[in-house]
């Protein structure tokens, strides 16, 4: 399908409005592209890290120095990277059953988590959840995108909760996504009252988005998708877990075995591509944010609400668009199908997926099933009929997607 003249027009004008951002965007770009490849000299990347074990993968030096160079870049004393990993979800699970024991309280304190964590940690029953295991669950609720700082701070400071779960991204829900300087705000009100609590945060789609990381604010162990921003497209699947040294243990104590941990995990031929990934990473990421500004623009000028405005300081790679409508929303949802260089002629339609409690629209034509680090989009259909959009491997396939999407609302 070709654009129209006047869809192009639309998209000439939203880009040269948008120059400024760009231009920080860049800068951000440069500065992970140093540090990531400062990480790789330090650790002395060789050709030889690129080979592939098989069965319990001893000795796996490439896997090895994945992990090292992972640490450096997030600022961490150690982390878990592993195919084993079967998504972000994943990683989180064996990072809450890593660290909370039968009696031990979870708190997540920027309101409910991601959607997958609803059986995971009992909030929808299941017979193998936390709370199946005796692991007690409380929540604070943002209020006006902000932490309840007093609330959190008083919980805290009284007995027994282990664990504290801060999510940065939105997920599917309309709150804003949670900056750093809120996170280290945060991080700090609770240290003044408590030094023991386990620090977590689900950093999925924050990775390189600002300067610093969660971890570089005072969290113990943070969590994230290899096929999101340090996958950098590339990673075939897989999540890490980076922290503190003994949390690190123990996670992979709880992925593996226990007296198993990090020794073992076969990497099957895909340390290259995990290295290659996290090389591209900052740019990738640089792609994504660029996207989502100049959609941002874009979709304001057509009359539409998208959150962030295009000029606000960004924490993740999520831009959202209210539509108001349902025709409009399913429109350009399939639109950004059709921009799509896989599967280009599906047309995504509203269904009812399992775990949700409102018809869903997935649009994702990428390389990588799943894949959101490449252009993506999807929406619960229900008021204010908001599309959830982010990735975009480079900046002008993001554009393009982005613009057979609105010329198919115009139309
Ligand atoms: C993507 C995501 C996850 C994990 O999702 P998976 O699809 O299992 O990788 C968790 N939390 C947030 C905020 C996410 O965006």
């Amino acid at each position: 399908m070709e654009l129209s003249n006047e869809v192009i027009n639309l998209g000439k004008n939203a880009e040269e409005a948008v120059q400024e951002e760009f231009k920080k965007i860049d800068e951000l770009c440069e500065y992970h592209s140093n540090r990531v490849l400062n990480a790789f000299q330090k650790y002395h990347v060789s050709d030889i890290h690129f080979n592939s074990t098989t069965g319990y993968g001893y000795s796996d030096v490439g896997r090895d120095v994945i992990e090292k160079i992972f640490a450096e870049v997030l600022h961490t004393e150690d982390s878990l990277v592993r195919s084993q990993f079967i998504s972000g979800t994943h990683a989180l699970t064996v990072a809450l059953f890593a660290f909370l024991r039968p009696n031990d309280t979870m708190l997540s304190i920027s309101g409910k988590p991601y959607d997958t964590l609803d059986e995971v940690i009992g909030i929808v029953e299941n017979p193998s959840s936390l709370k199946a295991y005796g692991v007690k669950y409380e929540q604070i609720d943002l209020i006006e995108n902000d932490f309840n700082y007093e609330k959190i701070s008083e919980r805290v400071s009284k007995q027994n909760i282990k664990l504290i779960e801060i999510q940065r991204s939105r997920g599917y829900s309309l709150r804003d996504s949670i900056t750093l300087d809120k996170i280290e705000k945060v991080i700090k009100t609770i240290r003044k009252v408590n030094q023991e609590v386990i620090i977590m945060v689900d950093n999925c789609y924050g990775e390189f988005v600002d300067k610093i990381e969660p971890s570089q604010v005072g969290a113990d162990v943070i969590v994230g998708s290899l096929i999101k921003n340090l996958g950098g497209g590339i990673s075939p699947n897989g999540a890490y877990i980076a922290g503190k040294k003994e949390l690190v243990e123990l996670a992979a104590e709880r992925l593996t075995a226990p007296g198993l941990g990090k020794e073992v995990g076969p990497t099957l031929g895909i340390n290259k591509q995990i290295l290659q990934g996290l090389f591209f990473a900052p740019s990738v990421v640089a792609s994504s944010l660029k996207t989502a500004v100049f959609t941002s623009k874009l979709l304001e000028d057509l009359g539409y609400k998208p959150r962030p405005r295009y000029n606000e300081k960004r924490t993740d790679i999520v831009q959202t668009i209210e539509f108001g409508n349902p025709e409009k929303l399913i429109r350009y949802c399939q639109g950004i199908q059709m921009g799509s260089p896989i599967d280009s002629d599906a047309i995504p339609e509203p269904w009812d997926m399992p775990g949700y409690t409102d018809k869903v629209i997935m649009a994702a034509g990428a390389f990588t099933q799943g894949s959101s680090i490449e252009l993506s989009c999807d929406a619960p259909i229900r008021e204010p009929y908001v599309a959830f959009m982010q990735g975009g491997l480079t900046y002008q396939y993001g554009k393009l997607g982005v613009l057979h999407a609105i010329q198919n609302i115009l139309k």
